[in-house]
């Protein structure tokens, strides 16, 4: 996008900054309490937006870094305290450079109900064999609390973790892959909160959404995406520019 800077940490910033606007557009804002945050590719600590912002008020400036070595019982002041998932996260997957985590409502029903997202979708194929169920609840992500190591034993090679009676965790190597993650996670759990309502699910042979899911994990697709909910929410809101 001709907006981004071709300074790579400010660039990495305003992706971060959009990547806010972008899911609150799209619906999953959360008011205070959901959390996106992404590595610095320089160093050992993430950004995140400062604490108590709504996704809508992410801006530039106002981003805070958390060093990822900080453990998870001295997060506090500026920062959500549940970032201490995302430092445990950090530690353990390498891989893993950026993390949302959000309450979308089809999502989290499909939690509530105790089902995991079925090959029912084309563009949801990424999360083939690569999203789980976490079948517990042990409250809220808070210095450490409400299941911090249970769920970070749980990830594995998961894109994504379906939180019981709570939201998602989505995963990406980029942060353009996790934003456009949790937009299909949702769109697929609402087609299939739909289906199910409406008779028996018919699933995609494994063959079929393993040669989709091979396709649409290429990174260029995600970016294009990515650029295009961008365009989207920028439209909606032209302020959005203002705050990269
Ligand atoms: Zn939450």
């Amino acid at each position: 996008m001709e907006i981004l800077s071709n300074d790579t940490i400010k660039r990495i910033k305003q992706k971060l900054v959009l990547g806010f606007h972008i899911l609150d557009n799209e619906g999953q804002g959360s008011y205070i309490a959901g959390h996106i945050s992404t590595r610095s590719p320089e160093s050992d600590y993430f950004w995140t937006n400062q604490f108590p912002l709504g996704f809508d008020e992410a801006d530039i400036n106002k981003l805070e870094s958390v060093s990822i070595g900080t453990n998870e019982f001295d997060i506090h002041g500026s920062v959500s305290p549940a970032l201490g998932l995302h430092c445990e996260i950090y530690k353990t997957y390498k891989n893993i450079n950026s993390i949302i985590h959000t309450h979308p409502i089809y999502a989290a029903a499909l939690g509530i109900i105790g089902k995991n997202l079925e090959p029912i979708d084309q563009q949801a194929a990424p999360f083939f064999e690569s999203i789980i169920l976490f079948d517990e609840h042990h409250g809220v992500f808070n210095n450490g609390e409400g299941g911090t190591k249970e769920i970070v034993s749980a990830i594995k090679n998961n894109k994504a973790i379906l939180l019981k009676n709570h939201g998602i965790l989505v995963f990406g190597e980029y942060i353009e892959e996790a934003i456009v993650g949790s937009i299909i996670l949702e769109k697929a759990a609402k087609i299939q909160i739909i289906s199910m309502a409406a008779g028996n699910l018919q699933k995609i042979p494994d063959e079929s959404i393993r040669q989709a899911k091979k396709f649409l994990n290429q990174e260029e697709i995600f970016k294009w995406k990515f650029n295009y909910f961008a365009r989207r929410a920028i439209r909606a809101n032209q302020n959005i520019k203002k705050m990269l």
